[in-house]
């Protein structure tokens, strides 16, 4: 309804007409980020990404959304627990405005469909307008996603481009491609650096560290923990 109001309201203010009624009473339709991933770990690659989608796009917030079973993941690796994961995002997203971590897809149990989420969202805020946020390489695997075609109906696809040259996406996919600057890094190399004691530090915040090295994740021991982020010991 607010909606509606709205997109009869808008071509109005564009054109300047002085008296609007009531337009105190109109309220601007939410613009809503989805940023979902496996965060094992979360690293300045996803934080950056997500950051400087939100301010290109002008979104009032972007969920940053826990999978909880990453099912095209979880049957080639072994994926870190996903209280484990939540928490680390929640250590890499703290204080920083408008990035919002969201365990829906791990309260809801089960494979993590990317079309149920947007559902939830559109369920607590129906007037919303969402925007699927993707790095390049996931999208390029859009068309294996669980009702990818109906998940197109509901949401715009933000695509970051990240190491593919050239993407192609369904033409019903209504997409918006983002050249927003991109740190080029993945969690995969942050395993690889943790598992060998190499230093993390430009990847990775000091609270997230914290975390694996609290729950020693990625092999990480004190011995490593000391010198990857250079503590006192
Ligand atoms: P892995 O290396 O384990 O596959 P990943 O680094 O790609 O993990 P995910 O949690 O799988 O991280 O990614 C979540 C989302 O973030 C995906 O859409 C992915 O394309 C995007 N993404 C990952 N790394 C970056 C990056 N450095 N810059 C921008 N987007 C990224």
């Amino acid at each position: 309804m607010r909606q509606r109001l709205w997109r009869l309201l808008k071509p109005l203010c564009r054109t300047g007409v002085s008296r609007v009624p009531d337009l105190h009473l109109v309220s601007v339709p939410l613009r809503i980020g989805l940023f979902g991933g496996t965060f094992d770990p979360p690293h300045v690659g996803h934080i950056a990404a997500a950051v400087n989608v939100r301010h290109a796009l002008g979104l009032d917030r972007v969920l940053m959304v826990v999978a909880n079973d990453p099912y095209q993941k979880s049957s080639s690796r072994d994926i870190t627990p996903a209280a484990a994961r939540l928490e680390m995002v929640r250590a890499a997203c703290e204080g920083i405005p408008g990035l919002e971590v969201s365990d829906v897809e791990i309260t809801r149990g089960g494979p993590s469909y990317t079309f149920d989420t947007v559902r939830e969202v559109l369920a607590e805020y129906p007037d919303a307008e969402v925007f699927v946020i993707v790095g390049s390489d996931t999208a390029g695997r859009l068309e294996t996603w669980h009702k990818w075609n109906e998940l197109a109906d509901i949401a715009t696809f933000v695509v970051i481009a990240r190491d593919v040259e050239e993407l192609t996406l369904p033409s019903a996919v209504n997409s918006i491609r983002m050249d927003v600057p991109v740190i080029e890094c993945s969690s995969t190399e942050l395993r690889r650096r943790l598992r060998a004691g190499e230093d993390t530090t430009h990847l990775l915040s000091r609270a997230v560290f914290n975390v694996i090295h609290a729950r020693n994740l990625y092999g990480v021991t004190d011995r490593r923990s000391t010198a990857s982020v250079g503590l006192s010991a």
